[in-house]
């Protein structure tokens, strides 16, 4: 796309006197990667894609279902019919949105083995995913490298959105000390309304763009909650980072220095259980395709396998990483797991 088609594309943005030309040229240059591609990384990165902010990373470690629909905006009943994963999703629909950037995916799950790879080399980070321990790691690699990162969470009608600047804002663990390792590391199981999420994605795109586009003085000073359901609307001032505090105060950081986990065991909503095994490895999706073909319905991508036998749905990723549909107890997503991939 020519220098024409690009001024025309931002137009009424450069025309927005904060943003300017200047500020246009900046988010232009910047690097934002988006953690979780659900409901709030969905809003957040077709914004991000739109306003030209010039490299986005997609990271999420699901596939789309028909339960996401409701409020997940970039996907459609195609993407939950087939099951594909949401990264190569969400980043196949921003190209399509903007082809001037680059866009990039990253099917995986975010771990303490990975996170630095994947978050550092970026201006901000985008938190999308909804689940405290994975939080929890995003402000350890924010904090310890100094990145900046937008916060947002969303269930029921309510949310918090706000965005967190190491050394300039409290970090998360100072804002909520131990109560976010209270919640479970679990996917939506307390329901949510589209329009929250709508919301505060869209509080943390406003902070990212005032952010990458260098106006920091606009930038809001705290968390802003919001229930759209209640009507209520509150901003709570940020205050001074706490010099107690083990993350940004002492420099400890707990969930990033955390061994990775033998079998990580996840639930994802009911039904769904997520394994993952504890050593690197690669899997040749092309040889288990050959092998679970005479056994039940296969379909295979780049990223992705997914087979169906009976009443149960396997989905395999490529780092052996895997997805089991229709199982009741750990036990029996185990079983399905080693009986049909293997250990
Ligand atoms: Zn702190």
């Amino acid at each position: 796309m020519g220098a024409d088609g690009a001024a025309e594309r931002y137009a009424r943005q450069v025309v927005f006197a904060p943003i300017g030309e200047d500020g246009q040229a900046k988010l232009l240059r910047a690097r934002v990667v988006v953690v979780g591609l659900g409901a709030l990384g969905s809003v957040s990165a077709s914004q991000l894609a739109r306003a030209g902010v010039g490299y986005i990373r997609c990271v999420d470690r699901d596939i789309v279902e028909w339960t996401n629909l409701q409020r997940q905006t970039l996907y459609d009943e195609q993407d939950a019919h087939l099951g594909v994963a949401k990264a190569e999703a969400a980043a196949a629909k921003l190209r399509q949105f903007n082809s001037d950037i680059v866009v990039e995916s990253s099917v995986t799950d975010l771990s303490s083995q990975n996170a630095e790879a994947l978050l550092t080399d970026v201006d901000l980070i985008v938190d999308g995913t909804d689940n405290a321990q994975i939080r929890q790691l995003i402000n350890d690699v924010a904090v310890k490298h100094g990145i900046a990162w937008a916060y947002g969470g969303a269930v029921s009608s309510y949310g918090v959105a706000g965005l967190i600047r190491p050394g300039e804002t409290p970090c998360l663990a100072c804002l909520f000390g131990a109560q976010a390792e209270r919640d479970h590391d679990t996917c939506d199981t307390v329901g949510v309304i589209g329009p929250i999420t709508g919301v505060i994605a869209s509080l943390q795109v406003a902070e990212a763009l005032k952010y990458l586009s260098g106006r920091t003085d606009a930038l809001r000073d705290g968390l802003v909650y919001v229930d759209l359901w209640h009507n209520e609307w509150r901003n709570m001032r940020f205050g001074n980072p706490q010099p107690e505090c083990p993350t940004c105060g002492k420099r400890s950081f707990a969930a990033l220095d955390a061994p990775s986990d033998a079998l990580t065991v996840t639930f994802c909503g009911r039904r769904t259980i997520q394994l993952r095994p504890q050593a690197q490895t690669q899997l040749s999706l092309e040889h288990l395709a050959k092998r679970l073909r005479p056994l039940g319905t296969v379909r295979q991508t780049d990223s992705l396998l997914r087979f169906e036998r009976g009443e149960h749905i396997l989905t395999v990723f490529a780092d052996g990483r895997a997805l089991v549909h229709g199982v009741d107890d750990v036990a029996q997503a185990r079983s399905f797991y080693t009986r049909y991939v293997g250990m």
